[in-house]
């Protein structure tokens, strides 16, 4: 698929990669493509093809069940996890929209997204709620298994220990509410 450099001057996108969030380090995102251009700045383009679309006529995206079209105009329903996929991208990167790209061998739409820093928030403090309770348990178990002897497990307690005090401090006033 190419994207189009129309409307934009010195336009160009990259691949990024996976991007590590810098504040929680357990958050990540990898989206399709960042794009950018002297006019506009920097955004997030996310490319999905659905094989359901496949052999469908032009204007059949409005059938997909992530799709709002009630009215008249595309919309990408905020509660499907796509939307929660793309909220994540444009805040790991630090990005204040989405180009969420539909394409098909008849016809390619794009469908612009903001970011929603409300939606942002409440996907955060669950992800907060998951790390804490199920992720870093789990992590600091392993972690005291491998190591042999109680003066290594002393020390790595105390390491664990310091972290952790700083992963709360920086999220206090989040875990706080949980
Ligand atoms: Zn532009």
């Amino acid at each position: 698929m190419k994207i189009t450099c129309e409307g934009h001057t010195n336009f160009r996108v990259i691949s990024c990669g996976l991007v590590l969030d810098t504040t929680h380090c357990f958050i990540g995102a990898s989206p399709d493509r960042i794009a950018y251009c002297d006019c506009h700045g920097s955004w997030i383009v996310e490319i999905k093809c659905p094989a359901s679309m496949a052999k469908q006529p032009p204007g059949s995206f409005d059938q997909l069940p992530y799709i709002d079209n009630s009215s008249g105009q595309m919309q990408l329903k905020k509660s499907h996890h796509y939307f929660s996929q793309i909220m994540l991208y444009m805040a790991v990167c630090k990005k204040p929209y989405t180009d969420f790209v539909l394409w098909s061998p008849q016809e390619t739409v794009v469908i612009n997204v903001e970011f929603d820093a409300t939606v942002w928030q409440e996907f955060l403090e669950s992800s907060l709620y998951f790390y804490r309770h199920f992720i870093m348990p789990i992590s600091v178990q392993n972690c005291l298994l491998k190591h042999q002897t109680s003066q290594q497990r002393l020390l790595l307690l105390l390491m664990i220990c310091f972290m952790c005090s700083f992963f709360y401090v920086n999220n206090a006033s989040i875990i706080s509410r949980l």
